[in-house]
């Protein structure tokens, strides 16, 4: 009988897991079945050109289930309510699931209540986490250049995705600039990190010299080591204290996990995360791999003010490979193996791109992180979009070599 690989999630986690798994195991000796509450993929990493008008959502998305069916993957666009980890059953709206082994990559749920005002729908700051924050951003957005005053952007405390802050201030600063909009908007970076370029990973060699270079170049303030406490209409309240006047606050949210999880007995940390092993296998419940955001990751040191650790795209698609070459192994006896993560990714600055390698993401590390800048990164990032969207709707993996 084939065995049973339920999949809770359709991003990077979910995919990649998926994909994975159908390479080396034929449908005849496993039966694959992915659950996500979206019906289409959405290529993350894009939401800021979304926010910026660039791209649209369909653009940078895709249905999942023909994509799934040309790999002989089952698709049920459902949401997971619970996991009963001892019955092995992954409870939905519609039915239950019963799986021999279990991947979750349900990534986070933003903890927007972190922040009083951190809207967009129970206050006036913006988000750009999901396609509909980012495309309220783009609708606030869109007013403000008729009527433009002081921007606000950053992270709050607590926060792990910090990349996506850095790339809005400098893409909107961008945008600013070709439209002769600069001169009337101060620009202000506010953050958790203990320096700029931190990232939650404790440092990524020279990024943190190169970004204060292009703040200081570009006039733009910045203030590190800083707990947002408060998002107004007026401005952005840090340490309880008076605000910083803006008239378009865009601020990333602490990430905890998606209710599912959270709530399900024995599975998840306070935050909802999942504690897992170096194959990403849960301690207690051997049959259950969590990949991605949905995973718990320490912080890579002590700061100030608190900054968590990032799970960027490419640390999800390795964690994926290594969940599901673990599950390969237990059901072929192929022997797998596990790696420290790595994290290469590309980050738009407006007008070029910055290029990170860092093995491994938590310090110390061996290897000199590389960080290096130009239009060809940039070019670089737009091909990559466009590659991954490309092979990913036709059920195919792609090479993470050159990063994102
Ligand atoms: C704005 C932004 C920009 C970024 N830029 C980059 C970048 O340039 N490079 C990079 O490497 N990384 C980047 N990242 C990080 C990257 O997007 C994440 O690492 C990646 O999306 C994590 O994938 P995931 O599969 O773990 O979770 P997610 O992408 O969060 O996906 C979770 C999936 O689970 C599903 N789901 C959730 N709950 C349920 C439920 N109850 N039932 C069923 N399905 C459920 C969702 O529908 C979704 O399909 C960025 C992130 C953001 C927010």
């Amino acid at each position: 009988m084939a065995v049973r690989v339920v999949i809770l999630g359709g991003s990077f986690g979910g995919l990649a897991s998926a994909y994975e798994l159908r390479r080396h195991l034929r449908p005849g000796e496993c039966e694959i079945t992915l659950i996500s509450k979206d019906q289409r993929f959405t290529f993350i990493p894009s939401l800021p050109w979304l926010a910026l008008g660039s791209r649209t959502l369909e653009q940078i998305s895709f249905d999942l289930g023909p994509a799934l069916a040309s790999r002989e993957i089952s698709f049920a666009h459902e949401t997971a309510i619970a996991i009963d980890a001892e019955r092995q059953i992954v409870a939905t709206e519609h039915r239950e699931h019963v799986y021999d082994y279990l991947v979750i990559a349900t990534g986070h749920r933003s903890a927007n209540e972190a922040v009083p005002g951190l809207g967009p729908v129970s206050g006036p700051g913006h988000s750009l986490m999901s396609p509909s924050e980012a495309l309220e951003l783009r609708g606030a957005l869109a007013r403000f250049l008729d009527s433009p005053g002081p921007v606000v952007i950053g992270a709050a405390p607590g926060a792990s995705c910090i990349g996506p802050s850095y790339e809005f201030v400098f893409e909107l600063d961008h945008l600013l600039r070709k439209r002769h909009l600069r001169h009337q908007v101060p620009m202000t970076f506010v953050t958790p990190e203990p320096v700029l370029g931190h990232m939650g990973m404790g440092g990524v060699g020279k990024l943190r010299q190169f970004l204060e270079g292009e703040f200081e170049e570009r006039d733009i303030g910045y203030r590190t080591s800083v707990a947002i406490s408060k998002i107004t209409e007026e401005g952005v309240e840090i340490d309880g204290s008076k605000a910083i006047p803006s008239a378009l606050s865009m601020v990333i949210p602490p990430l905890a996990g998606v209710a599912a999880v959270a709530g399900s007995p024995g599975l998840s940390n306070p935050k909802g995360f999942i504690p897992v092993d170096s194959s990403y296998r849960h301690p207690t419940y051997e049959n259950i791999y969590a990949v991605g955001v949905a995973v718990a990751l320490p912080p890579a040191g002590e700061t100030a003010v608190p900054v968590n650790f990032p799970k960027t795209g490419h640390m999800t698609e390795q964690m994926a490979t290594m969940a599901a070459l673990a599950i390969v192994s237990r059901v072929s006896g192929m022997k797998s193996k596990t790696h420290e993560l790595a994290a290469r990714c590309v980050l738009d600055i407006g007008s070029r791109g910055v290029y990170m390698n860092v093995d491994p993401v938590r310090p110390p590390r061996n290897k000199v992180p590389t960080v290096s800048q130009g239009y060809r990164w940039l070019l670089t990032k737009y091909a990559f979009e466009r590659a991954y969207l490309w092979n990913a709707k036709r059920g195919r993996r792609m090479p993470t070599a050159l990063g994102w």
